[in-house]
């Protein structure tokens, strides 16, 4: 069988050269990295949870109307997607405070926001992923003014929406992380839209009642089972209805 093209391979995921053109299989992986790199770990069906939340999220954001690259999910590991020119820049959009912001200004780790805080930072592994601003973005022409007015309204409607249907499954949305990219229809009209993933790797969850921590500070900070955590996350949004924290557990039902 012809093997397929690999167009690039990150640390969670591989993207293949889709069916047709303008089209890339997304591959979730199960590695697992943190503090740029520093941490990595096999955790065994973790890119199957990955894709089938992601999956879940980037759908009901499609279905308000924010555009996404996500066309479909193809197995347990991929899902198609539009091929899109990444813009190259981490957007976090915070509502309390937690990891880097927490640390940066003294905050006490959970504590709510005045309001909610969009930050970007520039995709560089080699450079860490420093904090910039619209100067740096702008001067830089990593995006314009009118690209990143777009990329701040779709931002906070996408924190809105996920907050609420997150809250409704007694989670709180502490914060994450999305990634934006171009695409031109056919009449060569350019529109931003929400690409990558969206799941527990890159978001803080924490249980509204207790404060369990459901997602990737699990491993960063060996805070208890990655798995369980975001199995947990896809049982409560109603995602593999067919098997609990319990059936994931093994190697078998998510290779
Ligand atoms: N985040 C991410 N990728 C990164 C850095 C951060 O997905 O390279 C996510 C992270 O999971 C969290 C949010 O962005 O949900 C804010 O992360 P923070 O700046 O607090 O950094 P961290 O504590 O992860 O170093």
């Amino acid at each position: 069988m012809a093997r397929r093209r690999r167009v690039y391979e990150g640390k969670a995921k591989i993207l293949y050269e889709g069916p047709e053109p303008g089209t890339l299989i997304q591959y979730f992986k199960d590695d697992a990295t943190a503090f740029n790199n520093a941490k990595h770990a096999i955790v065994t069906g973790k890119g199957v949870l990955n894709n089938r939340i992601s999956e879940f999220l980037m759908t009901r954001l499609g279905e308000i109307g924010i555009p996404t690259h996500f066309i479909k999910r193809l197995n347990m590991r991929e899902q198609l997607v539009r091929e899109v020119e990444i813009i190259p820049l981490e957007v976090v959009v915070r509502n309390y405070a937690a990891g880097s912001l927490a640390k940066r200004f003294g905050l006490e780790e959970g504590s709510l926001l005045p309001r909610s805080i969009v930050e970007y930072y520039y995709k560089s592994d080699e450079l860490g992923d420093p904090l910039v601003t619209e100067e740096h973005v702008t001067a830089f022409g990593w995006a314009t003014y009118q690209e990143l007015d777009e990329i701040l309204n779709l931002a906070l409607r996408i924190n809105d929406f996920l907050s609420g249907l997150f809250t409704g499954v007694g989670l709180k949305l502490i914060d994450f992380k999305v990634e934006f990219g171009r695409l031109w229809d056919e009449n060569d009209e350019m529109r931003i839209v929400l690409a990558d993933e969206l799941s527990p790797d890159n978001m803080r969850l924490w249980d509204i009642e207790t404060n369990e921590r459901y997602d990737k500070d699990r491993f960063r900070f060996g805070l208890g089972d990655l798995k369980q955590g975001y199995a947990e996350i896809a049982r409560r949004l109603g995602i593999l209805p067919e098997a609990g924290p319990a059936d994931v557990r093994g190697t078998g039902t998510l290779q």
